[in-house]
């Protein structure tokens, strides 16, 4: 089966046992495209419980064999998949631009190379996840083993198709389990392209397998009795849901990560522009719908009005950029489709409507698609909806404070808990207040970062288990203790 796919040759089934097949579900998802609303397709598969019991009895078949597969043979698959994503991740990027509007230039392109870096990391991991032994000094003999757990599944959102998907996927398949894909069904495309290069790269049938549905199909694999885990990202209401079903059906594992209001805290002494660099960024970059996203600002008195003036021309350079996603010149795209647009306008709306001062944006940008200027709110009171609630678009708040322990406690007054930076030359500071976040990712003099190789989530509401990194492995294998008697 050759890569054949783009927008004019839409994958639109299902990926189960290397085979694409209609769903037996009626219901088709309907997808449109955010920079004009035009319509993409209203013909995608929509997996039902038929097509998720095929997918998990393939994937049980599939098991025994993959996990005892050697080591050296997994990793081979998994590079060789690797680089057959970075072969087509022109195509893949577009797959997931034409409903996600992220910009070509930007995220749109990176995607990919991120999904097949992820693969390559957790390929190093094979041979070096290694498990303990303890010594037979009273006579036992411990071994403690890392164990695949089976069939896992991995329920994903739509604002980074491919790296997400691959974030879950790799480590998975690495620690030997067989893997299930559900995309979001705003942006299903990608992963369900992703079928020819699966047979190519030598996965075997039921390995991997990609589910395109919309939250009916999450709700399955996440209450289904024969799935072992469930690695979920998106928000807290939908991850408070998958951990009532996973409690609810066979206490399978459970991984969330889940949504932010994250803080940066800009103290006097901290280097302006590298700070606005970092906080405008971390708004502008696929268009605020990053769960990490630094959207609570909070900059010290002594440096206040210049960081405002500041913060407020790069956000306004920024705004001058936003158009199609498919030109090369746009860095900021549209939000990714009508219901996140009117969302994020009604968050907008009401800021407007004295919760704060706008100091810059707060409009639509042209008439058709769901394009969005960045937007700042100044002077917003601790209660305010603005300033509590997670967006998901290019909003921020903007608050001045005084002392640092005043600004912790605001930065900590919240139900999230995913990322916080502090921007500051005193190397001091910047560890107590690092230390002091209640969080599961901090940024020195820098913000809305994260790299493969070190644990990503969140403390409080924001989720529960870490991925990459060894974090990741962990999440995927339980450990089993095999002790051998020598004294008889
Ligand atoms: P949702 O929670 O709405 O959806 C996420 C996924 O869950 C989708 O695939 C969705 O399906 C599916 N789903 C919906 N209902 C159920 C259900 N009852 N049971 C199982 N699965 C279900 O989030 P969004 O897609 O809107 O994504 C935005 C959110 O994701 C934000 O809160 C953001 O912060 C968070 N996020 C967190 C990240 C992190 O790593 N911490 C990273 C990126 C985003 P469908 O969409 O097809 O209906």
């Amino acid at each position: 089966m050759a890569f054949n796919f783009s927008k004019s040759n839409l994958p639109k089934q299902l990926f189960i046992n290397n085979e694409y097949i209609a769903s037996k579900n009626s219901k088709k998802l309907e997808l449109f495209n955010p920079k004009d609303g035009s319509l993409v397709a209203n013909d995608v598969d929509l997996a039902g419980a038929e097509d998720v019991d095929a997918a998990v009895d393939a994937a049980e078949k599939a098991f025994p064999a993959w996990r005892k597969l050697p080591g050296q043979a997994r990793r081979e698959i998994m590079l060789k998949f690797a680089d057959l994503i970075q072969k087509h991740s022109v195509a893949l990027a577009e797959l997931s631009r034409i409903t996600l509007g992220a910009p070509i230039a930007t995220i749109g392109t990176r995607e990919p190379a991120f999904a097949a870096e992820a693969f390559r990391y957790f390929a190093g991991w094979i041979d070096k996840f290694a498990g303990e032994s303890f010594p037979q000094d009273d006579g036992f003999l411990k071994i403690v083993r890392n164990e695949p757990l089976g069939v896992v599944a991995g329920v994903i959102p739509w604002n980074g198709p491919m790296a997400t998907a691959c974030s879950k996927m790799a480590p998975a398949l690495a620690t030997g389990n067989c893997f299930i894909l559900k995309p979001s069904e705003k942006t299903p495309f990608a992963a369900l392209a992703l079928g020819p290069l699966i047979i190519e790269a030598g996965f075997p049938p039921g390995v991997v397998q990609v589910l395109s549905g919309d939250g009916s199909t999450g709700a399955l694999l996440s209450a289904h009795m024969r799935i072992r885990k469930i690695s979920f990202t998106g928000s807290i209401p939908t991850g408070k849901r998958i951990q009532e079903a996973a409690a609810k059906s066979n206490l399978k594992r459970v991984t969330l990560e889940l949504g932010g209001k994250s803080p940066a805290v800009v103290f006097d002494d901290a280097n302006l522009e590298n700070a606005i660099t970092w906080t405008a960024r971390a708004l502008t970059m696929n268009t605020g719908q990053i769960c990490f996203a630094a959207t609570r600002v909070y900059v010290q008195e002594g440096i206040y009005d210049k960081f405002v003036e500041g913060y407020k021309k790069a956000l306004l350079e920024a705004a001058k950029t936003i158009g199609d996603p498919d030109t090369q010149s746009t860095m900021m795209g549209p939000l990714v489709d009508k219901a996140q647009f009117e969302r994020v306008s009604g968050f907008i709306e009401r800021g407007k409507d004295g919760q704060g001062t706008l100091l810059t944006g707060g409009s639509r940008v042209g008439s058709e698609g769901y394009f969005i200027q960045p937007t700042v709110f100044t002077n917003v009171s601790d209660t305010a909806e603005i300033l509590r609630q997670e967006i998901f678009g290019p909003v921020s708040v903007l608050n001045s404070f005084k002392t640092e322990e005043e600004v912790i406690a605001k930065c900590n007054d919240t139900n999230f808990g995913l990322m916080a930076g502090v921007f500051t030359q005193d190397v001091n500071r910047a560890l107590r207040v690092a230390s002091e976040f209640d969080s599961g990712m901090v940024g020195v003099n820098c913000v809305s970062l994260s790299f493969r190789h070190t644990p990503f989530g969140g403390t409080k509401e924001s989720g529960l288990g870490r991925e990459n990194g060894s974090a990741a492995l962990r999440a995927y294998t339980d450990q089993k203790t095999v002790m051998i008697n020598l004294t008889y």
